[in-house]
């Protein structure tokens, strides 16, 4: 069945033409996933039912719905394995010095395992390109004037954008080497320029953006947004930076970079948790993930065992019936309790164990960063504070003339039930039991995120 004629029956489904559709295979009835969904969706919304004529899959069940699911997602690894495949056949290709892609600007594709040929007519234009850039300093927006000029546009007829052009004069294709997914690969085909040219260029062009990184190198560059939306910008003004906001609506909307520092040192240092807190919830945490690893594996055992007496079941059901102690229509109805039963099994068994060892290692990870917010942030270079603000926090919100941040998940967890915990405390009684019940809401939160953590 065709594309087209799948969307042509799905779309007369949906207006219930028809009660149900009969397949052959399952996974002969869709070829990827999210047909897969839209056949479930006519399913359970719209009543259609669904039938597998060949897979004895009864979709009227849950399990049997299960199994269905399960038997798409194998069809779907296929689906996966042969993209490897396809993928080998492409390194083969450039292994052997092919380029198994559309050629690049300038050469022409002569057909499939072919080496790609100098486009006469362009060539020399691409050519041109390189020298004005390394000899002429041309910029982006110039080289793609030229390129404009000479007849080199987009499909529509319109200049090249600059990542466009800036592909162009970093592709090593032009002096026969092929780069695919970062990996290099020695092209057959002829050069276009010589190497010399090639590297003249491209230090050419990473003096530039080295260049325009330095001018534009501020601690909160793109981290701080204001009110109304937008990044507050950057600009030096007597020797201070200040970042204001170019929105015309809120022109008066600035603060001087030395204010957000001392801001985030308070907050930071507001932040800190008393260590014996932090012991704590590190220790409950632990314990608390530990268990629900030990249940899972005991649980794990159990159905294990389900498991091979469902399989021994079912070899004693064939032997029934190859000594014809049973007919066949006992059997297949048997059989198809027992699978069910069995994939009703893995289902309960899918929930994987945790890896506890990397759960451990992020986790201390955490809490030491959420006791040395404040000295981290003191001693660390620009690179290093804007790194810990871009991966602990949301950006800084400038709200009235003051400074909003948030810690991101898992910091926040931490730093957000922890309104008693925080700064200094007098410990009296009534406090103390407010405390742990604080711990305890901390530990229930830290466990569910890390219950679901991929590593
Ligand atoms: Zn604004």
């Amino acid at each position: 069945m065709g594309r087209v004629k799948f969307n042509q029956m799905l779309q007369e489904l949906s207006r219930k033409k028809a009660q149900g559709v009969i397949f052959h295979k399952i996974d002969r009835s869709t070829r990827n996933h999210s047909d897969w969904s839209r056949l479930i969706d006519l399913r359970d919304f719209s009543d259609i039912k669904l039938y597998f004529s060949a897979d004895g899959i009864d979709m009227t069940t849950r399990s049997g719905r299960f199994v269905a699911d399960i038997n798409m997602a194998m069809s779907k690894h296929y689906i996966d394995n042969l993209t490897e495949e396809v993928k080998k056949g492409l390194y083969g290709r450039l292994k052997q010095g092919l380029y198994p892609f559309k050629a690049p600007i300038g050469y022409l594709d002569m057909g499939g395992g072919k080496l790609k040929e100098i486009d006469p007519t362009k060539a020399p234009i691409i050519k041109e390109a390189f020298r004005l850039c390394a000899e002429e300093r041309y910029t982006f927006n110039k080289v793609s004037a030229y390129l404009a000029k000479n007849g080199l546009t987009t499909s529509t007829g319109r200049a090249y954008g600059k990542s466009t052009v800036s592909r162009i004069l970093h592709n090593p294709f032009y002096v026969g080497v092929m780069e695919v997914k970062n990996k290099t690969f020695i092209g057959k085909h002829e050069k276009l320029i010589s190497t010399k040219l090639f590297h003249k260029t491209q230090n050419i062009l990473s003096s530039k953006k080295t260049l325009s990184q330095g001018k534009h190198d501020y601690l909160y560059r793109q981290l701080i947004t204001c009110d109304c939306g937008k990044n507050l910008i950057a600009e030096k003004q007597k020797g201070r930076v200040y970042y204001r906001c170019h929105n015309r609506d809120c022109l008066e909307t600035t603060i001087r970079e030395d204010r957000i520092t001392s801001f985030l040192k308070k907050d930071f240092n507001k932040f800190k948790l008393d260590d014996y807190f932090i012991k704590e919830i590190g220790k409950r945490t632990l314990a608390k993930l530990g268990q629900k690893n030990q249940n899972q594996n005991k649980f794990n055992s159990t159905i294990k065992l389900h498991l091979a007496n469902a399989d021994g079941r079912l070899n004693k059901l064939t032997d029934l019936l190859l000594d014809g102690s049973v007919d066949k229509e006992y059997y297949l109805t048997k059989k198809k309790n027992i699978h069910m039963e069995i994939a009703n099994l893995e289902d309960k068994q899918a929930e994987k164990l945790l890896n506890f060892k990397e759960i451990e290692r992020e986790l201390k990870k955490l809490l030491e960063l959420s006791t040395s917010l404040y000295s981290a942030y003191i001693l660390g270079n620009k690179q290093e504070k804007r790194l810990l603000l871009k991966k602990a926090f949301s950006n800084l919100y400038l709200i009235n003339g003051t400074l909003v941040i948030e810690p991101k998940e898992p910091l926040s967890l931490l730093l957000f039930s922890s309104s008693v915990l925080l700064g200094g405390l007098n410990q009296t009684n009534t406090r103390k039991l407010s405390c742990q019940e604080q711990i305890d809401t901390i530990v229930n939160k830290l466990f569910e995120y890390f219950t679901n953590y991929r590593s």
